[in-house]
């Protein structure tokens, strides 16, 4: 989805700018966003090695929007508008990606010395977990897991024209895999 893009991107310039002041030493390495799609599993992914999010920061960012009454508030409006118009709007990004998923997870690292990886999981954007993971590099992988009403997503040409129509002119990378077509 292209919210989800779109953050990886904007973790990813984030990034690059900590970088070019010193707060990041080193070299960055791949900072390309890889956005794949796996028939097999029915996912839609998307990784970047981006600034990542630390415990606290899915907390506030991520678990702070699943009680912020976004479903709620979508619920009571659905039939009378555009639920892309109401997200859009209001800026729940992320929490678009649930229309289009049966489940999602966040498996994220944080730039920061000491960060500890976080794997946050949740089937409607209300209830969630969140363990600790074993992912060694920095950045964020979100992964869908698409519902049936959502097969198109699993589709590259979908993919593709999603990426052309909306990502073709940025400071970074985009790059689609698709799983299957790998093996
Ligand atoms: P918005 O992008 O409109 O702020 P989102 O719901 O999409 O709202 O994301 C909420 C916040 O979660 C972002 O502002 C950012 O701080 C954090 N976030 C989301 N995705 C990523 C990511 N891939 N890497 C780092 N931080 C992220």
């Amino acid at each position: 989805r292209c919210e989800l893009i779109s953050n990886a991107v904007d973790a990813t310039t984030k990034l690059k700018t900590l970088s070019s002041v010193g707060e990041v030493k080193g070299d960055l390495g791949d900072t390309r966003v890889r956005v794949s799609i796996d028939k097999n599993k029915k996912t839609l992914t998307v990784s970047d090695h981006g600034i990542g999010m630390t415990s606290e920061e899915v907390d506030k960012y991520i678990n702070q929007i699943a009680f912020s009454g976004a479903k709620d508030f979508l619920e009571k409006y659905k039939d009378k508008t555009d639920e892309g118009q109401i997200i859009g709007h209001f800026g729940l990004g992320f929490y678009s990606s649930f229309m289009v998923s049966d489940k999602v997870e966040i498996e994220t690292l944080s730039y920061k010395d000491g960060a500890e990886a976080v794997l946050w999981s949740s089937k409607d954007g209300t209830d969630y977990e969140l363990e600790k993971s074993t992912k060694n590099t920095r950045g964020t992988v979100v992964t869908m897991y698409l519902s049936e009403d959502s097969k198109e997503f699993q589709e590259e040409y979908t993919v593709t024209s999603v990426l052309k129509k909306y990502f073709s002119f940025l400071p970074v990378n985009i790059y689609l895999v698709n799983v299957d077509g790998v093996k």
